[in-house]
């Protein structure tokens, strides 16, 4: 299994090379292609299998073909329960768009919120945060995440076990409907409450374990 074979645009598999990854790690040989096709997944990913690419890669992809790339609108959303989390995923979506025109922001609390606004207003397609930075960007409103077409939460157990149900709840109040956005779920444990979260932010999702 290549990269190429999984269907990714021609800019994105040179820069995996680049990276020196050869072959796509199993979430990625089931996510990328379920991600191209527009569906739904929910998907059990544990730290280290290569996770942060299999959604962040078919996103650039989608990015990419179907010019969603504008000055003024966030395309892509990803949740992250810490800063640290959110920080890395920032960091993978910037190593894997060096040398595309596509611009990735990471807002999350316990920081100064001044840079992170200015970088918001030079321009984002991709945004990472963590929940409550977000909500009180999104009170203020100081981001607009109307025209969002992807919402992904990643290790939606953790966001849970520290209690931000109540913030999600309310980001989504803030964005476009399940019918109007793709919607990427990333768990490591699945038990009721992450089950009863899913069904209210999917729509026939496929789902994914490695
Ligand atoms: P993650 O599970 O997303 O935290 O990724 C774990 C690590 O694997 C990161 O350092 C990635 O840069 C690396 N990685 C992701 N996909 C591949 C791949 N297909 N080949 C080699 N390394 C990879």
């Amino acid at each position: 299994m290549s990269f190429a074979s999984l269907g990714l645009h021609q800019d994105i598999i040179h820069q995996v090379e680049v990276l020196g990854y050869t072959t796509p790690t199993p979430i990625q040989v089931a996510a990328i292609p379920a991600v191209l096709t527009q569906a739904d997944i929910m998907a059990g990913a544990q730290t280290g299998t290569g996770k942060t690419a299999a959604f962040a890669l078919p996103l650039l992809h989608k990015l990419l073909t179907n010019n969603e790339i504008k000055s003024n609108e966030v395309s892509v959303l990803v949740l992250t329960p810490t800063r640290e989390l959110a920080q890395q995923v920032y960091n993978s979506f910037v190593k894997y768009s060096q040398n595309l025109a596509i611009r990735s922001v990471v807002v999350y609390g316990g920081a100064s919120i001044n840079p992170q606004l200015d970088a918001l207003h030079k321009g984002c397609d991709i945004l990472v945060a963590t929940p409550g930075r977000l909500l009180e960007l999104i009170m203020k409103q100081l981001v607009d995440l109307s025209a969002l077409k992807t919402l992904v939460l990643d290790e939606a157990d953790r966001m849970l076990d520290m209690g931000f149900i109540i913030d999600i709840q309310r980001i989504l109040k803030n964005l476009p409907s399940t019918d109007n956005r793709q919607t990427l779920f990333f768990s490591a444990t699945f038990n009721d409450e992450i089950f009863a979260l899913s069904k209210t932010l999917l729509k026939a999702p496929k789902l994914i374990e490695v």
